[in-house]
């Protein structure tokens, strides 16, 4: 029997962001988490070795633009089995060295899957042989699993995205159902590695809820290097033939795939928590309920990342993570972030955060968006690279920011600025005001705060 302080349930960015805290902060901490090493989805299937997937289809795709601009390098042959073990050296360094954290903090790992048997206990499966564990406080951090398509039944050629990520093979057809964060990063990838990629999502756009000026970009870039974009429509029928995917569509001509990789979302991994056994309240969609604290209706129990609801993502499960902790440890906290960033890896790279253009309009906030395309940044020009854009969404009547969004190269480093301004209160003015180092692509946030002040020095427009 163990009796830690704290019993943090997954190990993922959530998780151990939380473990670590809460063992910072002097609590004795127990971890379960059925993985040798911390890291959780992010870490072990998504996240990481899908950056490290889309940084091998950036080169690609560079050397073939280099092209353009006079440097041939001929085509790519490319080494699947020599990709894939680097992708798992990037993982196993990154786990392994969260592992080394874990034992120089301090913390217990527990490897196997915990079930709550109460508000203060829960029993651990470490290889066969239950622990008990009795502790004043869980934070529940399991995260969430792929939702499956029914139509695709059991078929080992029907991939979800760590499958996918397992680099098997460059299957020469590829079906993506779902024009979301995964399928749109994942139809990169292989459209780069030679797959001939057809992407078909149900509604009538790529990335729904998003910007559409700041999908567009991407949208383009994408008609020239995959297949088929399908917009609006699904798959009726799906048929293993032996040796492919026969797939019947709605709304488009059936066709056979090699390999398809479902992507239509993701749903929280409350059940078997043992959730039912506290006063913990699980929604109808599946996700935990928590307060501002990330506590659960049985106070002793937090819950935090993608069990929680969305936006299921890391960035998110951690900042939760520390908020918990804090709240445990009775300091003032509470998850309130003006700020939450979003990026999808694809190239271009697409990030906004805080209120976008197409919630104020729904919502009715008065906004004023300013913009600066990239076709006048100095540096976007050196790179290649003149279709993105940065818009900041701003408060007419006080100046202060209220949202932003960035397309393009490295959108996803670019948008942390923004964050920062947003969190901090700023003003498109001082924005506008902060010098910024030329030539670069930041630039451009201080431009489209020049553009909001009818000022921007690249863009002429008469008054
Ligand atoms: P998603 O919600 O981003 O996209 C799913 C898409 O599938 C939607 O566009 C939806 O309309 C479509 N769809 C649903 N049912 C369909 C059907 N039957 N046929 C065709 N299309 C259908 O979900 P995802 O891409 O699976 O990603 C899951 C979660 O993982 C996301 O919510 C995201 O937060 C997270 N994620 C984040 C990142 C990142 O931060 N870069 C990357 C990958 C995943």
């Amino acid at each position: 029997m163990l009796r830690p302080e704290l019993l943090v349930i997954g190990a993922g960015p959530g998780g151990y962001a939380a473990a670590f805290l809460a063992a910072d902060l002097g609590l004795d901490v127990v971890v379960a988490d059925p993985e040798a090493h911390p890291g959780g989805e992010c870490l072990h299937r998504g996240c990481i070795p899908s950056k490290a997937l889309l940084h091998i289809a950036e080169i690609i795709d560079e050397s073939t633009h280099a092209a353009e601009l006079g440097v041939s390098f001929g085509a790519p042959r490319v080494d699947v089995r020599r990709v894939r073990a680097w992708k798992d050296q990037v993982v196993q360094r990154l786990t392994g060295g969260l592992g080394q954290l874990v034992e120089r903090r301090g913390i217990r790992h527990l490897r196997g899957m915990a079930r709550l048997t109460g508000p203060h206990a829960a029993e651990v499966d470490v290889e066969g042989e239950r622990v008990e564990v009795r502790f004043a406080h869980a934070i529940v951090a399991t995260g969430g699993r792929a939702v499956r398509l029914p139509v695709f039944g059991e078929s080992p050629r029907v991939l979800d995205s760590a499958a996918a990520l397992e680099l098997d093979g460059v299957p020469p057809r590829l079906l993506v159902v779902g024009g979301g964060y995964i399928g749109l990063e994942m139809a990169t990838v292989y459209a780069a590695l030679g797959s001939r990629v057809t992407i078909v999502e149900a509604t009538a756009e790529l990335l729904g809820g998003v910007d559409r000026d700041l999908v567009a970009p991407l949208a383009r870039r994408l008609e020239g290097r995959v297949e088929d974009v399908l917009l609006g429509t699904t798959v009726v029928k799906a048929r293993d033939t032996g040796d492919g995917v026969e797939v019947t569509f709605d709304g488009a001509e059936g066709a056979t795939f090699d390999r398809v990789l479902v992507a239509v979302g993701r749903r929280a991994r409350a059940d078997g928590v043992g959730l039912l056994r506290t006063r913990a309240e699980v929604g109808p969609d599946g996700f935990v309920a928590v307060d501002a604290q990330r506590r659960t209706a049985e106070p002793s129990i937090f819950a935090v990342g993608d069990v929680t609801g969305e936006p299921q993502l890391a960035h998110k499960a951690s900042h939760e993570g520390r908020v918990a902790v804090e709240a445990i440890a009775g300091r003032p906290s509470a998850f309130e972030p003006r700020a939450l960033p979003a990026v999808v890896y694809t190239n271009p790279e697409i990030a906004w955060c805080g209120l976008t253009e197409t919630e104020a309009r729904e919502r009715g906030i008065p906004c004023e968006v300013a913009k600066f395309p990239w076709s006048a940044s100095g540096r976007a020009l050196t790179l290649g690279r003149t279709d993105g854009l940065t818009k900041l969404v701003v408060d007419p009547a006080s100046g202060r920011l209220l949202g932003a969004g960035v397309t393009g190269p490295r959108a996803g480093d670019l948008i942390a600025e923004l964050c920062l301004a947003l969190e901090m209160g700023a003003r498109a003015a001082d924005l506008e005001h902060t010098i910024h180092p030329h030539p670069s692509l930041s630039e451009t946030v201080m431009e489209a705060a020049e553009v909001f002040a009818g000022t921007a020095t690249h863009i002429f427009r008469r008054r």
